[in-house]
């Protein structure tokens, strides 16, 4: 079973996915985070990707799609994932199929006015000091957001995925208590731990 977490940067999509991998013992995996770990190791596919990263720009398909694949072909045993951070690109949406190894069960889209995105990330950019959190990397991340990302959503509704979208402005908690209420709506196969 897959779940997959779509949303902006300061939507708390990250926060959501780990809170749900928590809850219906699946494994968390965000593709932001293996890449930082990559570059972090020296490794060199993480020093050509933070490249791109770090203008805010999305890491080529070619790149994240071996990634992605690596990291599925060492965890074979696990079927269960919440995934945080792919597709976010046409390309990547058409590999996603051979890439995952069991079915997309939902979408999970956290929505957040621009506005309030831009404030949390102000915060976040103060505790956190990422490196993609300079003002222009925003400004792109969210372009990128906008006009490359989010138009997947319609692309999962056309295919005939469950597509759950929640307001990403409340608290965390009332958040995530909105997705597994849908989920558990929905999902006959999600039993909580
Ligand atoms: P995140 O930690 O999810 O905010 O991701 C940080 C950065 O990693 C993004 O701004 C992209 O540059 C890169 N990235 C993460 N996931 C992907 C993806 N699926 N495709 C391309 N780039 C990605």
């Amino acid at each position: 079973m897959i779940i997959i977490v779509m949303g902006p940067q300061g939507s708390g999509k990250s926060t959501q996915a780990r809170l749900l991998a928590e809850k219906y013992g699946m494994q968390f995996v965000s593709v932001g985070e293996i890449l930082r770990e990559l570059f972090e190791d020296q490794n060199q596919v993480g020093i050509e990707a933070r490249q791109y990263w770090i203008k805010g720009e999305l890491v080529p398909d070619d790149l994240i799609v071996k990634i992605v694949k690596e990291f599925f072909n060492k965890h074979a045993q696990e079927k269960d994932y919440v995934i945080d951070g792919f597709p976010r690109d046409p390309g990547e949406y058409v590999v996603m199929k051979e890439v995952f190894p069991s079915e997309i069960d939902a979408i999970v889209y956290i929505n957040l006015a621009h506005d309030l995105i831009i404030k949390r990330l102000k915060k976040r950019a103060q505790i956190e000091k990422r490196e993609d959190e300079t003002e222009e990397a925003i400004r792109r991340r969210l372009e990128i957001a906008q006009n490359v990302t989010f138009p997947l959503l319609q692309k999962f509704k056309d295919d005939g995925y469950r597509v759950i979208e929640v307001d990403g402005s409340p608290a965390p908690e009332i958040i995530f208590n909105e997705i597994c209420f849908h989920l558990e709506e929905t999902h006959t196969l999600i039993k909580p731990q």
